[in-house]
This record gives structure tokens, sequence and C-alpha cells, in this order.
């Protein structure tokens, strides 16, 4: 029998690749959401598939399930600094009320739950590449500290299911992931460099381009999620690409894998802006087996093709 999976977030970049990934392996999965971040367009093609259903809710409201139900990812979320700083409620309530949700329906369904946490937990850290048992240097109460913050308690809340009642669950602490279905506008750097570059705009880098990200392709991300589901471990676990770049010279490679003269300007460092991030995957490594197998420029060409192909509409359609 068909095991059934429900997946919050579905509509987003990261849920609606998880969808096409369950279904590939034979998975029923129900897709929840509620739009506030993400898109049909991400899910048209699963519309009509006999494995999928989708469910229009907000997981910070009771959520009912009819049925049997196995498996339970929680990627409902905003998850772009623009995004979060400007639903900042919606923020905090979905990573609390809306986990909360999700471990009450895992207990009654007798189901494992994955929560998609975040390298956020690790605020702007001060031990680098960062490994899982750093405590993080997370400013509370600043802009960013209303993302940060949930995912810190979306951990804990998990972490006493799992110890008071028995509960399977899962943590993945997600490093900056790319890919296509990112949203054109969400402000990530990679979807607004690639706007730029499409619109013949310059290039915004922010403070001095010295801080440095680390980019995973969507499917190296979701391979390791698979695994990570699939394991007997339930503390958290590193899943991200370590090969690490400053933002001014991923700006530089931007400008040449779009073939575009665009100039580069550079704007102020949003507050608490982490100055460095890098992943530790060594636990993945030895756990699960993983590691990721596209690089940069593989994953980027891959993205870009995707971009490239959005409509006029789409590419000067403006959010903020
Ligand atoms: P996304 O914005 O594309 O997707 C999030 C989805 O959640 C959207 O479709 C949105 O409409 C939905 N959603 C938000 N609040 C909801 C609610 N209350 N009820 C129902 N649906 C709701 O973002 P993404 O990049 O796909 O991120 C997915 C998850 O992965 C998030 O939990 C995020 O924190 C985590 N994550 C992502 C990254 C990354 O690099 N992409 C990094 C770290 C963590
Ligand atoms: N950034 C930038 N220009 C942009 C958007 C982002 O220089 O137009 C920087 C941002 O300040 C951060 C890095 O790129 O240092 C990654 O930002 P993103 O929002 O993608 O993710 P974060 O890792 O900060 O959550």
């Amino acid at each position: 029998m068909a095991k059934n999976i429900l997946i919050t977030g579905a509509a987003g970049f990261l849920g609606s690749h998880l969808s096409d990934r369950f279904i590939k392996e034979g998975f029923n999965v129900i897709g929840m959401d509620n739009f506030i971040t993400g898109d049909h367009k991400n899910i048209e093609h699963l519309q009509d598939h006999p494995q999928f259903k989708f469910i229009e809710h907000d997981v910070t409201e009771h959520i009912t399930i009819e049925g049997d139900l196995h498996y339970i990812l929680h990627f409902a979320s905003p998850a772009s600094p623009i995004d979060y700083l400007k639903i900042p409620i919606q923020t905090l309530k979905v990573g609390s009320l809306g986990t909360h949700n999700l471990l009450g329906l895992a207990k009654a369904k007798k189901a494992r739950l994955l929560i998609a946490s975040t390298s956020e937990v690790y605020g702007d850290p001060l031990v680098h590449p960062q490994t899982e048992d750093y405590y993080g240097n997370v400013n509370t109460i600043g802009p960013r500290g209303v993302y940060d913050e949930a995912k810190r308690f979306q951990e804990s809340i998990t972490m006493a299911y799992h110890r008071f009642h028995g509960l399977e669950t899962r943590i993945v602490r997600i490093f900056n992931t790319y890919g296509p279905r990112m949203r054109l506008n969400d402000g990530r750097v990679i979807p607004a460099f690639m706007g730029q570059a499409l619109r013949g705009e310059d290039l915004t880098v922010f403070g001095d381009g010295s801080q440095t990200r680390s980019f995973c392709y969507v499917d190296d991300q979701v391979e390791g999620i698979y695994r990570l589901l699939f394991s007997d471990y339930a503390y958290p676990v590193n899943i991200g690409n370590p090969h690490e770049i400053s933002i001014s010279d991923f700006a530089e490679e931007i400008i040449k894998l779009t073939n575009t003269d665009q100039k580069v300007i550079y704007k102020d460092l949003p507050v608490d802006d982490p100055m460095q991030r890098q992943p530790d995957i060594s636990l993945a490594k030895k756990l699960l087996g993983w590691e990721p197998k596209i690089d940069r420029k593989e994953g980027m060409a891959i993205t870009f093709d995707y971009f490239k192909n959005l409509s006029e509409e789409e590419l000067y359609k403006s959010e903020h």
C-alpha cells in the first residue's frame, strides 16, 4: 500500500520540489498551503495527478486530515528576509502555532514529522563552519529575530514532543538553497541578481559584499531531506553545500554567467545580516552517506534557464 505524506508549504519553492520527489517515489502526497508566499504555478503540473491532493489551508489554524497519514514534512514558512520583515507575525505564528498543530496531528496519526529548520538558528555565527552542536548567536529582538526565534522554538517543541510523547521526529537545518521555482521578487540574492541581470539593471550588493554564503542546488537538498526522513536520527542535521563564496565574488560570477555587462552597486547591509555562513556537513555524510553532487556552475546554469523563460510580465512584476 502506498504511504500518505502531508507536505506543508507545497506551493512554495522547496515544498513543490519535495512533492515531485515523493510522488516519483510512489507516495500519495497531500499538499497544503495558504499561498502567502507561494504560487499556484509551482503545483499546476500536479493538479490532476492521481497521487496528489491539495488543501488550501493556513497551518496556524486547526488541521484536519481524513484517513491514514504516515509522514509529515512541515515546510510552510516565509523564507526570505524581505518576506519575514513584511509579515513578521505570520512568520512567528507558522513556526510556533503551526508547528504545534502539526505535532498534534502527527501524534494523533502516529506519523513521523520532519521539520524544516534553518542555518538562521546559528544567527550571525561565531563558529565557522557551523556544526550542529553550535548554539548560535541570534539577536532575539532584531528584525530577523522573528524568523530565527520561530525556528529555534520549532526545534525545541519538536524535541519536547519527541522526548515526552515518543513522537518520531526529524530536524533538517537547511542552508541557502536555490533552483527553479524561486520567486523572482522574493528578495533572496539569487533571484534578485538574476532578475536584475535579465532586466539590464545594476546588481545590488548589500554592504561591502565580503559576507559569505554557501549555495546548495535544490535537487541535492531534496535528496538530503529524503534520506534524513528515513534515517533513525532525531537530532538536527545540516544539509547544504559547503562551497563558500563572498557576495561580491558571487555578483561577478552572475555577470559572467548571464553574459551581461551590468555593474555592481552597493547598498546598505540589512540589520543582523550574517557575515559568514558555511555548513559543516560531516554529520550528514556519516549518517546519511549524503553530500551535494551539483556544483554551483551547473546549478546556476539550470536556474538561469528557468528565470530566462519567465514572461515579460513576471520579469517586471514588482512586489516591494
Ligand atoms: P517559500 O516561500 O517558497 O515557500 C514557503 C511556502 O509556505 C509558501 O508556499 C507559503 O505560501 C507557505 N506558507 C507560509 N505560511 C503558511 C501558513 N501559515 N499556512 C500554510 N502555508 C504557509 O520558501 P522556501 O524557500 O520553499 O522555504 C520552505 C521552508 O524551508 C521554510 O520553512 C523555510 O524556512 C525553510 N528553509 C528554506 C531555505 C532556502 O534556502 N530555501 C533555507 C532554510 C530554511
Ligand atoms: N544580498 C545582496 N543583494 C541582494 C540580496 C541579498 O547583496 O539584492 C545579500 C544579503 O545581504 C546576504 C546575502 O546576499 O548577505 C544572501 O541573502 P539572502 O537574502 O539570499 O539570504 P540570507 O542568507 O541572508 O537569508
